[in-house]
């Protein structure tokens, strides 16, 4: 569904990725792990159709992105709430922008709300919840629209160690219930093991692919206690070390 092909990208004359090629299948997990400053956001901005790649191209369903598909979702490192706007504009913001009429809306909000655990919340503001909830919040907004494609960048890098489990559970539930393709950017080894079906492994700077671990495993909560688990983290482990 999602082609990545020869992705070279410079910022003047830095290079940030170097020649990355990988695919994501239709309804598949992906995680991208990689050192800091390897250039996983700027792949992903450029999946995203937001950044233009120097050489190569991305395609969606056999398409080249060159700009924002409607299709794709996509959730920055710092939430990207709007601090003025309520749980519930923050969370009905892309309906609003693609014009869906007031009837839809609300049920589609309160819909999301539930399902996200923020029922009540309504009328909050971003800085009166948790990291976890503004997190949810992040996260409702995106899949209120529906895409096919969700990407993250380090979605919950800034939740404390048991958030931060919660909610990779939850990310896992909400793949397993919506089938939606998820592109994830992580720099923990184990949550790229608990979410990704597929894990890309980019080198240092300039990121060019070191691996790709399949990790069929994926898919249940108990992933996280069982023996293949900590095999594979630790394969990866040695993958990210190896020079
Ligand atoms: P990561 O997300 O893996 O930490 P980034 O994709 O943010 O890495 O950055 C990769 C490299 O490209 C870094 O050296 C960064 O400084 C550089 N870079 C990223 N965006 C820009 C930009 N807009 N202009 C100049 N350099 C950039
Ligand atoms: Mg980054």
């Amino acid at each position: 569904m999602i082609s990545v092909k020869n992705i070279s990208k410079f910022f003047e004359d830095i290079k940030a990725l170097d020649g990355v090629t990988f695919e994501v299948e239709r309804g598949e997990s992906c995680a991208i792990i990689g050192p800091s400053g390897c250039g996983k956001s700027t792949l992903l901005l450029i999946m995203a159709g937001i950044l233009e790649p120097s050489e190569g191209e991305v395609k969606v369903d056999g398409k080249t992105v060159n700009s924002p598909l409607r299709s794709v979702a996509l959730i920055l490192q710092d939430f990207g709430l709007f601090p003025w706007k309520t749980v519930y504009d923050n969370v009905a913001l892309g309906l609003r922008l693609r014009g869906v009429d007031r009837k839809t809306e609300k049920r589609r909000v309160e819909e999301l709300l539930k399902k996200f655990g923020l029922l009540g919340f309504e009328r909050a503001y971003p800085k009166q919840l948790s990291g976890g909830m503004k997190q949810r919040v992040a996260i409702a907004r995106a899949i209120a629209i529906e895409p096919q494609i969700l990407l993250m960048d380090e979605p919950l890098s800034s939740l404390d160690a048991l958030s931060r489990e919660e909610m990779q559970n939850f990310l896992l539930k909400l793949w397993k219930e919506t089938g939606t393709t998820m592109v994830l950017v992580t720099h923990s080894i184990e949550e790229a093991v608990f979410l990704g079906k597929k894990i890309v492994v980019l080198t240092e700077r300039p990121g060019k692919i070191k691996a790709v671990v399949e990790n069929k495993e994926v898919g249940d909560e108990s992933y996280r206690h069982e023996e293949v688990f900590f095999e594979r983290c630790k394969l990866l482990r040695r993958i990210i070390r190896a020079t």
